[in-house]
């Protein structure tokens, strides 16, 4: 089979790839395919939590993260797909360090300068958004009334089934697909299904990228570790008169459940940065997703496949104090299960997207270092500009390269 653009891999990043390539390119004379070797969403994305929010440390991301929103939010409206973005808002609680006070108040400076709805709340206002929670009086936080979450899974059939009404194919359980180089180029990717060439190949593989690259010969320094989460029981949410009458007038920006929302959460995303954790109601499930937030002493993995899906305890009794502290109302709630799933680490944090130099026509997009899931539409239009050779608005392509380390 011969394809324009072909893309290896069908999380959020190769379907959002795959759908702003179809759009860019004629079905008959330049197809654009996607092979996935298991179904789609079954590495990291399948896992995420999917929390969509713009409060990135860093200007390039910030502004990625703002227009993603749009992409998420408006996308019912736009082609009748509905990605489950629920607009819960995003609490960062930073705590009491001045200096970390001090970085925070910037990057909310620096986020509204970019157009994105953000402020700086002291503890009385954190605890009127959030009822319930526990902070210090002098605790800052930040909060973001446009955030939520997506359904990672419903977000990944939708870019996949866009592409496809552009003129995309998606295969899955494609197995041993091997990229194939000729004369130093990419050409194609080898199957159990036969050759599929194409002069642009992109892995958007997650987790399995730093292996296959190695097989190819070529090293990025990617690391993946194993990650585990633990989730309790959902608290009901908040009845809306006690959410009414804990809340100042001059907040403008609140959570609130919304009175038509059959499945409200029961508060906003949390993310605490001083206990390293994240919370992330899941309605549906009637859960709560708690994650952490950081990575280091986290084991690693030489391959993927190695994970370990058997979860103990251990990260639970770890966190439980830490969460009780802050949310009182979980030390009620009982535990429902745990996971475990790979994060794919670069060494500052930030993705790599870009092609290959050491192998022209190879392009790459991993590296997400557990972030930016809700990047995925802003990449996808990133990197199909750059191999289709159209100006690159939608990413910073410097920031991302991944020639980037040999730089240094
Ligand atoms: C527990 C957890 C929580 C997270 N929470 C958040 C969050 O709240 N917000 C956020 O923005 N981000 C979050 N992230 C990060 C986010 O989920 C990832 O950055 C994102 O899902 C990466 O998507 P991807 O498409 O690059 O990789 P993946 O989803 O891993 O997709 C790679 C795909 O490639 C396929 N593949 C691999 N090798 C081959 C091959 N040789 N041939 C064919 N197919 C192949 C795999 O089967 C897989 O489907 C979280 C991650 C984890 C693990």
């Amino acid at each position: 089979m011969k394809a324009k653009i072909l893309i290896v891999g069908g999380g959020a990043m190769g379907t959002s790839v795959a759908l702003s390539a179809a759009k860019r390119c004629d079905p008959l004379t330049e197809p654009v395919i996607l092979i996935e070797k298991g179904s789609l969403g079954s590495g990291s994305s399948g896992r995420t939590g999917a929390v969509i929010h713009q409060g990135y440390a860093e200007r390039p991301l910030a502004g990625m993260a703002r227009d993603a929103l749009k992409v998420y939010a408006g996308m019912h409206r736009l082609v009748g797909r509905n990605v489950g973005y629920k607009r819960t808002g995003v609490l960062v609680v930073a705590g009491t360090d001045p200096e970390t006070i001090a970085v925070l108040k910037r990057n909310v400076e620096m986020q509204r300068s970019l157009g994105i709805n953000v402020k700086v709340m002291t503890a009385q206002e954190m605890r009127a958004i959030c009822p319930g929670i526990m902070v210090d009086d002098a605790a800052m936080g930040s909060y973001e009334p446009d955030g939520g979450y997506v359904e990672p899974r419903r977000t990944i059939d939708t870019f996949a089934a866009l592409a496809r009404s552009y003129g995309a194919s998606t295969r899955t359980g494609v197995q041993n697909p091997t990229v194939l180089v000729e004369n130093g180029r990419a050409v194609g990717v080898a199957t159990s299904e036969g050759e599929f060439r194409a002069p642009n190949v992109v892995l958007a593989t997650g987790p399995w990228t730093g292996v296959i690259l190695k097989e190819l010969g070529v090293e990025m320094p990617l690391r993946v570790v194993r990650i585990e989460e633990t989730f309790f029981e959902m608290p009901d949410p908040p009845a809306l008169e006690d959410v009414d009458d804990a809340i100042d007038d001059d907040i403008e920006t609140r959570f609130q459940p919304d009175p038509l929302d059959l499945m409200p959460a029961a508060h906003p995303v949390i993310l605490d940065q001083v206990n390293g954790l994240h919370l992330r109601c899941e309605p549906k499930a009637k859960r709560t997703r708690v994650g952490r937030i950081g990575f280091d002493g986290l084991p690693e993995l030489e391959r993927p496949e190695s994970l370990n899906e058997e979860v103990s305890d251990d990260f639970r009794n770890w966190a439980s104090p830490l969460l009780n502290g802050r949310m009182p109302v979980y030390g009620e709630m009982a535990p429902c299960g745990n996971q475990a799933a790979w994060i794919t680490l670069t060494p500052d944090q930030r993705p790599i997207v870009g092609q290959v130099k050491e192998i022209p026509g190879l392009y790459v997009v991993t590296g997400f270092s557990g972030n930016d899931f809700q990047l995925a539409p802003s990449i996808g239009e990133g990197l199909a500009q750059m191999i289709l050779g159209q100006p690159v608005s939608a990413i910073d392509e410097e920031f991302f390269s991944p020639s980037r380390f040999a730089a240094v």
